[in-house]
């Protein structure tokens, strides 16, 4: 429930309620923030979303206590003449709507530059024509390739942190070539970035910039052939969940060795929530949000989540927990692959003091007693089912 008592900045300003336009608020992170913002806040949001989904127990009964403060408005953001009144008449938009699966970004690049970029283009320009301020999702795959990706393999600059940690002000970015389509996603969030960027420094647009690294919790993607479609290939959390809950081998494309963070869900709302109510620290600069302690391999995690798994549904894993396929089996012609992603910290650090709290084994914990909770059953029940003839 929100507190009646004031919520303060953390400068000690009290922080008055406010109204957010949520676009993709019917997502995964932005069902998490609206989940936040109803529970522990005053403020109103309007979610907008071509889905609702995942955000219908903030919906519905109208008895809920936050019921007056959280409207959904189901509207695709390409053709919609509403977008800019309801941009309008809030103090504050947050873009979270995006195609974000790297399974789309080489066989859908058109959808996806189309969404990470033109799509966006809109809300940039009424946030900026109407001086609304806006916080854009963008990526850490704006980063593309470690420089350290790109020395020997011997060479002991490999281990040295400033050939391999990502930071806003000084990291390059860099994609791999044309063909490789899996860079048409972090491409369109980087030119969404310098069009956000350049609105701010040519016509005072109020913005924030957030690139998250890897936030993973309940509620992420869908599982296939239960609430997503039967082909569909989700992020690599919902991926491993599903070969967990049906008892296959976890596929670990080219060998697994990719490195990446992963941040909880929920402290990374956290550091959303900071940048929401403190527009004073949070306006004008980018942000990664991401945990710098939570670095494993993909095969790493994938022996990590076996073994949760097995802990919190009580069965043992199988006999061949993983099995490697070469990523053009798995994701096609033009994948391609971030090395390694850790995040530097300063700059949030100093902004808005947010620091991480939750261990990979702790929230890979959590998350997959949510996922068994929520398709253990389901998931039998469809594999019972006698195949039609
Ligand atoms: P998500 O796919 O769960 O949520 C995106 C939401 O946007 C979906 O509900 C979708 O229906 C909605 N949407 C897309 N196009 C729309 C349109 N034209 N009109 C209306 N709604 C539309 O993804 P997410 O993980 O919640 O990611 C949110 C944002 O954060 C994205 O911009 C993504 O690029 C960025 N991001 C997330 C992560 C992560 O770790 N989850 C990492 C990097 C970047
Ligand atoms: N991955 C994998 N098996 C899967 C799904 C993904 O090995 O079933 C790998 C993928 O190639 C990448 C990493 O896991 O190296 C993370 O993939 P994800 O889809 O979560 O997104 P990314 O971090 O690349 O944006």
């Amino acid at each position: 429930m929100a507190s009646t008592t004031a919520r303060l900045d953390l400068d000690g300003n009290t922080i008055n309620p406010m109204t957010i336009c949520m676009i993709g608020a019917g997502g995964f992170i932005g069902s998490h923030l609206c989940d936040k913002l109803m529970n522990e806040t005053p403020h109103t949001v309007l979610a907008v979303d071509v889905y609702n989904d995942k955000i219908k127990h903030l919906l519905e009964p109208d008895s809920l206590p936050w019921a007056g403060r959280i409207q959904f408005h189901r509207l695709n953001i390409k053709n919609d003449s509403r977008l800019e009144g309801l941009i309008k008449c809030s103090d504050l938009t947050i873009n979270l709507a995006a195609i974000c699966t790297p399974a789309d970004y080489n066989t859908r690049p058109l959808d996806t530059i189309y969404s990470n970029f033109i799509d966006a283009l809109p809300v940039v320009k009424y946030c900026s024509e109407n001086s609304k301020r806006l916080i854009h999702f963008s990526t850490c795959e704006v980063y593309g390739k470690t420089i350290g990706s790109y020395l020997p393999k011997d060479s002991p600059l490999r281990q040295d942190p400033a050939y391999y940690i990502l930071k806003e002000d000084t990291s390059p970015c860099i994609f791999g070539s044309v063909e490789k389509q899996r860079w048409s996603y972090a491409c369109a969030k980087q030119l969404i970035e310098r069009l956000i960027y350049a609105e701010g420094a040519e016509n005072g647009l109020e913005f924030t910039i957030v690139r998250p690294f890897n936030w993973i919790g309940p509620r992420m993607d869908f599982i296939p052939g239960i609430d997503g479609p039967s082909e569909g290939v989700p992020r690599v959390l919902a991926c491993f969940s599903n070969n967990l809950l049906r008892r296959e081998p976890l596929k670990l494309v080219d060998g697994g060795e990719s490195q990446r963070t992963f941040v909880y869900i929920k402290d990374a709302i956290e550091a959303v929530l900071l940048m929401i109510e403190n527009p004073g620290r949070a306006s004008g600069h980018i942000f990664n949000v991401g945990n710098p302690n939570n670095e494993v391999t993909v095969r790493q995690l994938a022996e990590m989540m076996t073994k949760v798994y097995s802990k919190v549904s009580g069965e043992d894993s199988i006999e061949t927990p993983t099995i490697d396929v070469s990523s053009k089996e798995f994701y096609g012609e033009g994948y391609d692959d971030s090395d390694k992603r850790i995040p530097d910290m300063t700059i949030i650090n100093k902004q808005l003091g947010w620091d991480p709290k939750t261990s990979l084994w702790d929230l890979l914990e959590s998350t997959l007693t949510y996922q068994h909770k929520t398709y253990a059953e389901a998931i039998k029940q469809a594999i019972a089912k006698p195949v039609a003839s």
